[in-house]
Order: structure tokens, then sequence, then C-alpha cells
């Protein structure tokens, strides 16, 4: 038998700043744990609540830079005056043992990595009007009146770039849009070229070949 290990599904997940995609991933690990989540390096200050290495890990621009230089990063980029990147090696070694990953990163980031990884499969999230976008950002109470400011200001940009992706979900009502999500990657895994190798024996017996 082959013992070669069936690559993991990389999904790329961007939507504008207060959208609710981190909410969403978080629920998405919950309810599905074949997936996994990079956690992005950011030369941000950290929130209140926020833990190095679980929600970012946070370093500072000449570590960011340095990491750059030695090419660590799968992609980079400058998001609000932040840098913030996605591991090269977590998710090559992570993707070739099998496991689905999903990257939550900006609009330019997914387009880096839609060069180099063609195959991965693209969602944009998007709240259901600008107002709600206003009022999740200012309620989430993470950031300051001028940062909400600026991030809603490149919701603009962010929101041009949804061509881009092969879905897109409204996060309007929570459980609907989480139950979107996961039926993309259940589809996903239903695909022919998956279930295929998956399903050989079973598919040549019904053909009368076994
Ligand atoms: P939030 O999305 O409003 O919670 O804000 P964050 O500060 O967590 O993220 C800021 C921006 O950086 C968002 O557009 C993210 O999608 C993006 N981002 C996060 N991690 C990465 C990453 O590893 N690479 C890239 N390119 N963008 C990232
Ligand atoms: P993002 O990671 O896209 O910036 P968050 O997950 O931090 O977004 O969500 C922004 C805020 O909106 C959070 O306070 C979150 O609890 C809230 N939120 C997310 N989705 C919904 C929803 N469907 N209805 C109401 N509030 C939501
Ligand atoms: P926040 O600062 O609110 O945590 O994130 C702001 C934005 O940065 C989000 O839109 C998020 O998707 C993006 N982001 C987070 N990590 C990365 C990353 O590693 N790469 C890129 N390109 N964007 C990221």
């Amino acid at each position: 038998m082959s013992q070669s290990v069936e690559q993991g599904t990389l999904y790329v997940i961007s939507a504008p700043s207060g959208a609710g995609k981190t909410s969403l991933v978080a629920g998405m690990l919950r309810d599905d744990h074949k997936l996994g989540v990079s956690v992005s390096h950011t030369t941000r200050s950290m929130r209140e609540g926020e833990q190095n290495g679980v929600n970012y890990h946070f370093v500072g621009r000449e570590e960011f830079e340095a990491m750059i230089a030695k090419g660590d990063f799968l992609e980079h980029a400058d998001v609000f005056g932040n840098y913030y990147g996605t591991s090269q090696a977590w998710v090559r070694e992570t993707l070739a043992r099998g496991q689905d990953v999903i990257l939550e990163i900006d609009w330019q980031g997914a387009s880096q990595v839609r060069r180099l990884i063609p195959e991965c499969v693209g969602i944009f999230i998007v709240p259901p009007s600008p107002a709600v976008l206003r009022e999740r950002l200012v309620g989430r109470g993470t950031d300051t009146p001028e940062v909400v400011e600026r991030r809603l200001a490149e919701a603009k940009e962010e929101c041009r770039h949804a061509v881009e992706f092969d879905f897109l979900v409204v996060n309007d009502d929570f459980d609907i849009a989480l139950a979107d999500l996961l039926a993309i990657v259940r589809a996903q895994r239903l695909r022919m070229e998956v279930q295929q190798p998956r399903h050989q024996k079973l598919l040549a017996g019904l053909s009368g070949l076994a």
C-alpha cells in the first residue's frame, strides 16, 4: 500500500477588519477538529486578552525584518502600518502531514499565497452593511477611535478584492455564516480528486473489477 499522505487543503480567509473573521475561525476550529490555523507573526501591539503564541507571535520590527531576510515567511504584508506574516515552515509541514490549514490574512497576503499555492481555497467574509462593520469594530472595544477609522478606511480597499476569492460568506447571523464556512470545508473534502484515491478499492469493486 502506498505510504504517501494526501496533502492537506489550504484555506485562505480574508475580510475587512471587524467583519467577524477571527470569531468565525474560532468557531470552525471548535466544530471541526481536522482544521488547524496558522499563528501569524505581527509587529502590532498586543490587545488586552491576547496571548503571545496563541493569537499571534508578537515581535519587533527588527526581528520581523530579519525573518523576511531569512525567507521565513510564506507571505508578509504591511497592514495598517504594521507587519504581518505567515510562517513558511509551519504551513508547508502541516499541509505535508495531511492536515488542513486556515490562513487568516489580508488581501495582499492572499494574492501572494494564490501565486505560490494555486490550489488553495479562497474565502472572503463581509459584514451585512458598512454600518454594521462600524458597530462591530467599535463594539469590540479593542482599538482606539483613530485605529477604528483607519481600519474602516482600509476596509473599502480590502472589499475591492473580494471577487479574487472562490467563496463569499456574508456574516449577518453568526451561526449561519459559521455553517456556511463549515459547508465549504465539507464540500472540499468530497471533491473527486480527494475522494477517488481514498475510495479506490470501493470504486473498483463497484465497477466489477475486484
Ligand atoms: P482584525 O482582523 O481586525 O482582528 O485585526 P488583526 O490586527 O488581527 O489583523 C490585521 C490585518 O492583518 C488583517 O487584515 C489580517 O487579515 C491581516 N493578517 C493577519 N495575519 C496575517 C498574515 O500572516 N499575513 C498577512 N498577509 N496578513 C495578515
Ligand atoms: P475580525 O477578526 O474580522 O476583525 P472579529 O471576529 O474580531 O472580527 O469580530 C468583530 C466583532 O464583531 C467582535 O466583537 C465579534 O464578537 C462581533 N461579531 C462577529 N460576528 C458577529 C455577528 N454575526 N453578529 C454580531 N456580532 C458579531
Ligand atoms: P488585527 O490587527 O485586527 O489582528 O488584524 C488586522 C488584519 O491583519 C486582519 O485583516 C488580518 O487578516 C490581517 N493579518 C493578520 N495576520 C496576517 C498575516 O500573517 N498576513 C497578512 N497578510 N495579513 C494578516
